[in-house]
């Protein structure tokens, strides 16, 4: 039976709301004969190391009131979790261990890792008991059963031995991260942030499937997403990679994580738990993932020069100091990059071979691929220059920088380099949903308009997609003979092999382009938002699809930072979602939008003149291809009935179709029965045209078919689509035939109101209205 194994960090674990979300996410996603590794909660393993250290400094009341902190801290989550009945072995268990910490601490005989450990047991524990009092079968297992290590080495065969004979393939195993046992039983701990390691090793021994860190970032970024809010979230890292971010100290994957995935295939993935929906980072073989761009930053180190180091000795200082230990060569001298607090320690052990160059060094690292270190590190170099950073030291070596300063880098400073560094590498892969003739045009305007884009954008068409056959090429389709390489590429597909191709994309951005006219299609918005993509829609079927679908999708785009974009849904090219989102970005307010947003409706009517009757017109606009292939769709009102609905969701208006009153441009006994029977009665569409005509001619107005949407004061809405007669000579009247108008009025546009108009149809202008999308959400992920 596959097993994976799941880690919570004690960031996932700092609260008690936290542990609930950590146990719901348990019961979704872990099946029994799973292990389940957690750190300390919160930060308790940082006071617990301060508790060891007022013990080494023999201050009792510093030692009293931490242990009373953590006491409290413990029996706070205790009693927000579980009843007083249900949590009394717990509280029992807790008080006596804590009697024995105060005992050993009186008796000086307290031991650092012993100490420390409880951290993970007392996370363990109450897991496990929270699990079992949802009726979930979970145990807690001491990870010092299974982790032996025998002078710095683990003992794998016997600690393999251990796991499949502890880990209980009929309960979820809850485990201890983070602390190991030597020969003689004494706890020992595999370094701060160790529970990642204890992951992997565990994965290893049980030979698992699969490890999810879950943590409190939704994966992997480019930079601290805490820090830079335009941090990149990367779908796929490389091992390579992932380690050296985490031999440079950084937090998000402990350094020796992924030493036991080495020759195997167990995956590994970084989530989030507070956002347990959504994709994290895969991290990767190598060779499956192109490698990043990444800034890290460092905290409190010192720099030390080490006269003949030893083999092997970067790794038992590290382990001295529970600390993973940057170490390098530069000029043929080793350095160790050490935290400041560890240095004396480290100092100590290497008896005079360690000299001490600086203290107290903040500073940064690049890490990025071969081939742009130079350059981006000279950028940077000028970069931080130009923020008055001191650089008191810097290395680099084949895949990254270092810099080193006695400054703080500050979230401004590090935002500036990233955007400088980072972003302009962006990467965005195109997915092109159909290619009929609006598709067409727009793939051979690519061309030109990636090259336009390319300066700020690695952008690729990576596939393009007609209803049953597609051409998927992950490194970019070429789209000047794109022909050539469908007929010899394309190939059929079903939806679940499109999700499955998108899922395995590596770029930092993906954009569907939906040049549809299906709502299939358009069904699988939702999955497509779930593996990270921007969207942006010519097809009308998702902006009007029920409000409670399109809610859950712009709340599913909003979590996720995601753009949907649908300019060309409404009036082609015509930049009316621009117009309306300008209109109310500068704090004014739509009271109404009326106008033609049918180009066939607009020809047929601006070209009625009485003097040939009406179905011969709508017989000629069939023939000339600008009508739907049955007219009755266009007459029907319905496609101009969900552009007004699309308008009034812009504004932000909660409707559905059925809210907007329909009246079409036939008599409703023609909708019925087939083409030929509409052919047979289309004197009754003359009559009923001809009457309203001769009626708006009397009153001296012109007969129009349009949109309206009117907002009261009170915000009451009044939507409809019919027959209107307007003012001859207003600019409605007046329009060109097949033009599209827009009329808007509102709060600065009261007396006159802003008016766009022009062609709302033909494929060049909606193409371009499409590329003007793209442009858009390129602008807005800079
Ligand atoms: P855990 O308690 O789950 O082990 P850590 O605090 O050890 O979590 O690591 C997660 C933290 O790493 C995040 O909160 C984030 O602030 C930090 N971090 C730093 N750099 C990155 C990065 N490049 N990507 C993601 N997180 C990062
Ligand atoms: N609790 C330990 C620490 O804080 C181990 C871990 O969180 O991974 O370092
Ligand atoms: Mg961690």
């Amino acid at each position: 039976m596959t097993k994976v194994v799941h880690k919570f960090g004690g960031s996932s674990l700092s609260s008690a709301t936290r542990y609930k979300a950590v146990a719901n996410i348990v019961l979704g996603h872990c099946k029994a004969g799973d292990c389940v590794v957690v750190s300390a909660a919160g930060k308790t393993t940082n006071t617990l190391v301060k508790l060891w250290q007022s013990y080494v400094q023999q201050d009792d009341k510093a030692f009293n009131d931490i242990l009373l902190q953590v006491e409290n801290h413990q029996r706070q989550l205790l009693s927000e979790l579980f009843s007083e009945a249900s949590a009394q072995s717990l509280r029992s268990q807790l008080q006596d261990e804590l009697v024995t910490i105060a005992k050993a601490a009186n008796a000086r005989t307290l031991h650092e890792a012993t100490l420390l450990a409880h951290g993970e047991v007392w996370s363990a524990r109450l897991l496990a008991h929270l699990l079992n009092t949802l009726n979930v079968s979970a145990s807690d297992v001491d990870a010092r059963g299974l982790f032996a290590q025998h002078q710095g080495q683990l003992l794998h065969a016997q600690n393999k031995q251990a796991c499949l004979s502890q880990i209980d393939t009929s309960k979820i195993n809850v485990v201890t991260g983070f602390i190991a046992a030597d020969c003689d039983g004494n706890t020992i701990t595999l370094g701060r942030n160790g529970s990642d390691y204890s992951a992997t090793l565990l994965a290893n021994y049980i030979d698992a499937e699969a490890v999810s860190i879950w943590t409190d970032t939704q994966g992997v970024f480019s930079t601290d997403p805490r820090k830079v809010g335009s941090a990149v979230k990367y779908p796929k890292v490389c091992r390579v990679q992932a380690n050296l971010l985490a031999r440079l100290g950084n937090p998000v994957l402990h350094a020796k994580t992924l030493s036991p995935l080495k020759d195997t295939n167990i995956k590994l993935q970084v989530r989030s738990s507070y956002e347990p929906e959504i994709i994290g980072t895969e991290i990767v073989k190598q060779g499956y993932s192109k490698e990043k761009r990444f800034i890290t930053t460092f905290e409190e180190l010192d720099l030390i020069r080490v006269e003949e180091l030893v083999n092997g000795e970067v790794r038992t200082l590290s382990q001295l100091i529970q600390h993973s230990i940057h170490h390098f060569s530069k000029g043929g001298e080793d350095y160790l990059l050490v935290p400041s607090n560890d240095t004396h320690a480290v100092a100590t052990h290497l008896q005079g071979r360690g000299n001490i160059v600086e203290t107290h060094l903040r500073g940064v690292a690049l890490v990025a691929p071969e081939y742009e270190i130079t350059q981006l590190s000279q950028q940077a170099a000028v970069v931080l220059e130009q923020q008055d950073v001191v650089i008191r030291f810097t290395h680099s070596d084949s895949n990254y920088a270092l810099f080193l300063t006695d400054q703080s880098i500050d979230s401004d400073v590090l935002a500036i380099l990233h955007d400088k560094l980072v972003n302009k590498g962006r990467e965005i892969a195109v997915i092109i949903a159909g290619l009929g003739n609006v598709g067409e045009v727009f793939v051979e305007q690519c061309q030109a308009q990636i090259e336009k884009l390319q300066a700020a954008f690695d952008l690729k068409v990576v596939a393009l997609l007609r209803s049953k056959e597609m051409l998927f090429c992950p490194s970019g389709i070429s789209i000047s003979n794109w022909q050539q390489q469908w007929r010899s590429e394309s190939q059929h597909y079903s939806q679940a092999d499109l999700l499955e191709r998108i899922s395995e994309l590596d770029y930092e951005h993906k954009v569907i382009i939906d040049i549809t006219a299906s709502d299939a299609f358009s069904d699988m918005y939702p999955s497509f938002v779930e593996q990270d993509c921007h969207l942006i829609s010519a097809n009308k079927y998702a902006g009007t699809a029920p409000r409670n679908w399109y809610a859950k999708l712009l709340e599913q785009l909003q979590e996720r930072n995601l753009f949907w974009r649908y300019n060309t849904s409404v009036g082609a090219g015509l930049p009316i979602n621009f117009a309306l989102a300008d209109l109310q970005n500068s704090g004014d307010k739509v009271t109404r939008i009326e106008g033609v947003f049918s180009g066939t409706l607009s020809w047929l009517c601006s070209s009625y003149d009485g003097s040939q009757p009406f179905s011969d017109l709508v017989i000629k606009a069939q023939q000339m291809g600008y009508t739907e292939p049955d007219p009755r769709e266009d007459l029907s009102g319905r496609d101009m009935q969900r552009k007004l609905l699309i308008l009034a969701r812009d504004l932000g208006l909660e409707l559905d179709v059925e809210d907007i009153e329909l009246e079409p441009l036939m008599p409703t006994h023609l909708a019925q029965g087939d083409w030929g029977a509409f052919l047979a009665n289309k004197q009754d569409l003359d009559v009923f045209y001809a009457q309203r005509a001769e009626q708006a001619a009397r009153d001296g107005k012109a007969l129009r078919y349009t949109g309206a949407l009117d907002i009261d004061e009170h915000g009451k809405v009044a939507a409809k689509v019919g027959i209107a007669y307007v003012e001859s000579g207003s600019a409605i009247a007046n329009l060109t035939p097949g033009d599209n108008i827009f009329v808007i009025t509102s709060q600065w546009y009261q007396q006159n109101p802003l008016v766009i108009q022009g062609p709302g149809a033909g494929k060049e202008v909606t193409a371009a209205g499409i590329h003007s999308d793209l442009y858009w959400l390129t602008q807005n992920l800079k």
